[in-house]
């Protein structure tokens, strides 16, 4: 069966791809499709925007679609930046999102977040499944290491003493949201399909 990856992120579609060949799944990417349009995610939430995306995509094309959606949510930001955490910066990057958080943050004591990732499996009757994932832990006062992706150098873990920029891939998949979020995932996959 095909699945279409509602993403561009290249990195993300290799790696479902990756997880879900064993269950005889194999996925599309929108570039294998040739779809270049743009997908207005303004879901208040990650499951929101998990949705809008797949089931977009799935619509579109009239096939199973998928799509995750993930973020930092901070305790004493009100869970800011959340949905908002890609664009948190006005230049959506990398790095300058990691000092305006730092910067929001001051010196407040409480350090405690959480990232989430949600993933949606859409189907063209409307039907879908949507799977869950946190990783709890706190922001450091400082980057460390260049590991992993996006606040990665800002977020210590709970249960470790060093940010997932220091941690390699295969210790955060263990752990991590996205990770969580898939291993709910695979536990439903002979359901879905
Ligand atoms: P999206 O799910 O691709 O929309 O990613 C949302 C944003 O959340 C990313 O651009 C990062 O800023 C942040 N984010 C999500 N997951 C992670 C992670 O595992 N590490 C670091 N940042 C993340």
């Amino acid at each position: 069966m095909d699945i279409i990856f509602a993403s561009s992120n290249e990195g993300k579609i290799r790696e479902f791809r990756e997880i879900l060949k064993p269950y005889g799944i194999n996925v599309l990417s929108l570039h294998d499709l040739g779809f270049t349009g743009d997908i207005i995610e303004d879901g208040e939430t990650f499951l929101d925007n998990a949705i809008i995306k797949a089931k977009t995509i799935s619509k579109l094309y009239n096939k199973p679609a998928m799509s995750d959606d993930s973020g930092i949510c901070v305790c004493a930001l009100n869970n800011a930046p959340g949905v908002h955490s890609a664009r948190y910066s006005p230049n959506r990057d990398d790095k300058e999102n990691n000092k305006l958080l730092l910067k929001n943050l001051g010196d407040n004591k409480n350090r405690k977040a959480f990232y989430e990732c949600d993933i949606v499996i859409y189907f063209p009757d409307d039907r879908y499944y949507s799977y869950v994932g946190k990783c709890f832990g706190k922001i450091a006062y400082e980057e460390t290491g260049n590991l992993g992706f996006g606040y990665d150098p800002l977020f210590i873990p709970d249960g470790y003493e060093i940010s997932f920029g220091l941690i390699p891939s295969e210790e955060k998949n263990k752990i991590s949201h996205r990770g969580n979020a898939i291993r709910e995932m695979l536990k439903d996959i002979n359901k879905i399909f």
